[in-house]
């Protein structure tokens, strides 16, 4: 459905694709402007579900539930890329959503988006896809060592396999479950960052500061956001990188670009979120616009105004991990010790049961100079082990 030219305004119901943790992040910056909310997720304990308006516990394919969330919402988005596209395209058909089903069919298969970034002429890891039995044969030998990444619905290092040599790619692509793949290099990576962008439906983009990454074992681990965190012209770079695959998509909501940043300097795209990111959370209290109050902006027309950063940020991501004291034993983290740190804001999702690698919360550290910052990260980091 066209998408009406005048904005939403509070008072009104925004609908979201999804219950998870950026789901509940998206209905907190929508009910802080006055907005009510309509989620749509099967889990009944969803952490967006459960500080919702409205919780429509159906499957992303449930038609009665897709026309429930149509009829209550005056606009939908996603909060998950792994939503499908064609739940997407079928809600279109019955009220405004963005970002748009095609856009998010791109960022959902990697092979289609790594032909989106050659048409938008930023470079990637070199690559092979592998979809038939027949092609393992022909992988370059050049690409390997390599890793082995399903095409779909891949997050947090799942679906990925590491390759050492052309003898390990059979076996790995039975790991997989024989399905469509690509064989990336491994890359020598000097360091990682990615870039949020807004896009307003009249094309208007703004961005976030490029931030710079810190992953453990496939997951994001650790964000750093502040002047000096990288080179300038390499954060230039990516800004225009970021940007380009944005209008090249004519992409409306926040999309996240992940980059590589080699050790000869060179940058390579990663791969985009359609959607705010783990990597943007700093952002709701660091800077003037959270990445949540831009996709708000973004999904209801409100005016995009370039963010601007106020704190040197520093995020901790919270993994379920914390919750196991070495001694065994499950506990929560020593959370008022950590917030008698200055500048320290916790942020937890509400999910009862903690497991090993599950996204629990972040904390965000913020100072008045860089070194402050990290210094409080790193005493945070002490006490939650
Ligand atoms: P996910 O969808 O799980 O985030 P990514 O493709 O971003 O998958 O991979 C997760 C992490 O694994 C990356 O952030 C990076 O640290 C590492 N990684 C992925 N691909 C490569 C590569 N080709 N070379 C080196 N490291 C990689
Ligand atoms: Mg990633």
């Amino acid at each position: 459905m066209t998408p009406p030219d005048e904005p939403i305004l509070p008072g009104s119901t925004l609908g979201v694709l999804g219950g998870g943790q950026l789901g509940r992040m998206f209905v907190h910056a929508a009910q802080a402007m006055g907005y009510r909310t309509a989620v749509l997720d099967a889990d009944p304990e969803s952490p967006a579900g459960l500080v919702s308006q409205h919780h429509i516990c159906t499957g992303y394919d449930d038609p009665q539930g897709l026309a429930e969330l149509a009829r209550l919402s005056a606009a939908v988005t996603t909060e998950f890329e792994n939503v499908p596209a064609a739940a997407l395209a079928a809600l279109a058909a019955q009220c405004p959503v963005s970002p748009a089903a095609a856009a998010v069919a791109v960022a959902q298969d990697r092979v289609q988006e790594k032909a989106h970034f050659a048409r938008c002429g930023v470079a990637c890891a070199p690559y092979a896809v592998v979809e038939t039995a027949a092609q393992l044969a022909t992988v370059p030998a050049a690409l390997l060592p390599g890793i082995l990444k399903t095409a779909r619905l891949g997050y947090d290092g799942k679906g990925q396999v590491r390759v050492p040599t052309a003898g390990a790619l059979a076996a790995a692509w039975d790991a997989l479950g024989r399905q469509p793949c690509v064989l990336e290099k491994m890359l020598p990576l000097a360091l990682e960052c990615s870039v949020i962008v807004a896009r307003g439906a009249d094309g208007t983009i703004v961005h976030l500061p490029v931030q710079r990454n810190l992953h453990r074992g496939g997951i994001l681990a650790v964000t750093e956001v502040f002047a000096g965190n990288l080179p300038r012209a390499l954060a230039e770079r990516a800004l225009a990188a970021a940007m380009a695959i944005a209008d090249g998509l004519q992409y409306v909501g926040v999309l996240c670009t992940e980059f590589f940043v080699l050790q000869d300097g060179s940058l390579l795209v990663n791969e985009i979120a359609p959607r705010p990111h783990n990597s943007g959370h700093y952002s709701q209290d660091a800077c003037d616009l959270s990445q949540f109050e831009l996709q708000l902006r973004t999904l209801a027309r409100l005016p995009l105004t370039p963010p601007r950063q106020h704190s040197p940020a520093v995020m901790l991501n919270l993994l379920g991990d914390l919750w196991f004291a070495p001694g065994g034993g499950e506990q929560p983290p020593p959370w008022a010790a950590v917030l008698a740190l200055p500048g320290t804001r916790l942020h937890l999702y509400g999910k009862r049961e903690a497991r090993r690698g599950r996204k629990m919360g972040h904390l965000n550290v913020s100072g008045a100079t860089p070194e402050a910052a990290r210094a409080t990260a790193l005493q945070a980091a002490a006490l939650l082990g």
